[in-house]
């Protein structure tokens, strides 16, 4: 995608994350927009600095820049959210380019899903508010409904650590452990 739809797909999403973390609708949620946005945006803007040194599509397109942008918070309490703007690009680039993404670099191979449109088309921008609309529910079911996911907590991590079998309830969204408990 070009810098605009990156720009818009980076505000979309910045305020609709913040909204999700605090949807009372008061100033608490103004705050956390402006916290999330900010990161957001400047993450989305991150990687295309490629095309100023090293390869663009490479050096800044990959899974080791990911996840030293979201390891950064975890060990430094600093660049909280920039991962996620990061991560964006890249879901943009993949399906608004013809051509693919460096995501193992420094091997040079780059990897692209078999459909997107071009940058200049007029389906760019559509493409980007869907790509948003998805990450935005994908968000909203992380923070509010994570029943429907497979959770990942401290807990499980530990008892895989100690070598405890997981059960069923532990691999599977909460919610299909409901179900199964009924039909079973
Ligand atoms: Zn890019």
């Amino acid at each position: 995608m070009n810098e605009r739809d990156h720009v818009i797909n980076a505000v979309l999403l910045g305020v609709g994350v913040g909204v999700i973390l605090d949807p009372s609708m008061t100033f608490g949620t103004l705050v956390s927009v402006v916290v999330v946005t900010g990161p957001v945006v400047l993450g989305a803007l991150l990687p295309d600095l490629d095309t100023s040194f090293g390869t663009h599509r490479k050096t800044l397109h990959n899974f080791l820049t990911l996840g030293v942008v979201a390891a950064f918070p975890l060990f430094l309490d600093n660049l909280h959210w920039v991962w996620l703007g990061v991560y964006t690009h890249y879901t943009l680039d993949l399906l608004g380019n013809v051509r693919g993404l460096a995501f193992l670099y420094p091997h040079p191979k780059e990897y692209d899903v078999p459909f997107g449109v071009t940058v200049s088309s007029r389906w760019a921008t559509p493409v980007t508010l869907v790509v948003t609309a998805f990450d935005l529910a994908v968000a909203a079911l992380v923070v509010h409904f994570p029943r429907f996911l497979p959770v990942v907590t401290a807990d499980r991590i530990d008892r895989l650590a100690r070598g405890v079998r997981l059960d069923l309830a532990d691999i599977v969204p909460g919610v299909l452990v409901d179900i199964l408990a009924l039909v079973l």
